[in-house]
């Protein structure tokens, strides 16, 4: 694992146990909300990991948190396997791999104070026991999340932060151990359009200040903008197209994609794109449909595609998707 990659993610799954076919069956069915992931993330670099909801993006980001267990694969983490980490290995790793979740209302504890919220992950890793230390942990975590000056936030409540200063306080909270990776969880679903740019601008900034990595997982491509180095499209439990951000927007190869983008607003009113409205419903993940996943849906599927899997194909060195057309 060379020295830049941070994270490596090898063929992973992650199945959940739905019962048995019927009354009669023993066979065990599984939802196979991830299946078969490989990754790799350098070190300062921000991806995308774009999908509709159910698509396995949030099981794989808390697979890669240990808060599931891998069913298959490996996780490799600073040049380390951690996939079957210890209860001890897994609270030190979560000094280095912090999760940012959607909302930012039911994440903060609302009988504490900033300060009270922002060092409680400091106590629990029994961090900094001098409180004159553990303070400037927390002024330079609420500053680097843009709260600032931080010594006027850390006697208020959350009841009395707008929505945007409250997800700047989950990120406080989760810069403070001075993580090496972030994961953000759909981070600015919730929040008002008006400060979404704010805090995708932040987590982009993050990389600069702090060096840190980040997964940035969204149902949205349109939130993406070109803040992400690069991108990687989930569907049903398996990226079917990943590349830099500008490969993804401007020359998506993989038809789900191509429809993702398609109902992206454009701000110009003389840029038209043909609007592909995808039909039906994402396939049971538990009964995945034979052949491509996507077929059922697919715009352009053919005959082969309701037979033949195909895997990530090669476009260029950094781009790759999955689908029988972009074979030679
Ligand atoms: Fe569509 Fe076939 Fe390509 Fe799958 S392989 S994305 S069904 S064209």
């Amino acid at each position: 694992m060379p020295n830049d990659i941070i994270l490596e993610i090898r063929s992973l799954k992650k199945y959940f146990a739905a019962g048995s076919r019927g009354w009669f069956s023993r066979r065990e069915r599984f939802v196979h909300a991830v299946d078969g992931v490989d990754l790799q993330l350098r070190r300062g670099e921000v991806i995308a990991l774009v999908g509709e909801s159910g698509c396995g993006k949030s099981t794989l980001a808390l697979t890669l948190m240990l808060l599931e267990e891998a069913s298959e694969g490996s996780i490799l983490f600073e040049g380390k396997d951690i996939t079957r980490a210890s209860p001890q290995e897994r609270k030190a790793l979560r000094q280095r791999i912090q999760m940012v979740f959607q909302d930012p209302y039911e994440s903060l504890n609302p009988t504490q104070t900033i300060e009270e919220i922002v060092s409680e992950p400091l106590a629990v890793h029994g961090l900094t026991p001098n409180a004159n230390e553990r303070r400037e942990r927390v002024i330079r975590a609420l500053e680097d999340a843009g709260l600032k000056p931080a010594a006027d936030y850390l006697y208020r409540y959350p009841h009395q932060l707008s929505g945007g200063q409250r997800q700047r306080v989950v990120i406080a909270g989760a810069l403070v151990l001075e993580p090496h990776l972030l994961i953000a969880d759909e981070p600015v679903s919730m929040l008002d359009v008006s400060i979404r740019a704010e805090i995708i601008n932040l987590l982009a900034d993050l990389r600069q200040t702090r060096g840190i990595s980040v997964i940035f997982i969204t149902h949205d491509l349109g939130t993406v903008g070109y803040f992400a180095d690069r991108v990687a499209v989930m569907y049903l439990g398996r990226i079917v197209e990943i590349g830099t951000m500008r490969e993804v927007l401007q020359d998506p190869k993989h038809p789900y994609t191509q429809a993702l983008l398609s109902v992206i607003p454009v701000p110009n009113p003389r840029l038209r794109r043909k609007r592909i409205i995808l039909q039906g419903e994402t396939p049971n993940p538990i009964d995945l449909p034979g052949g491509c996943r996507f077929h059922p849906r697919c715009p352009l599927a053919i005959e082969a595609c309701k037979h033949t899997d195909p895997s990530l194909i090669k476009i260029s060195s950094s781009h790759q998707a999955a689908c029988l057309l972009l074979q030679p």
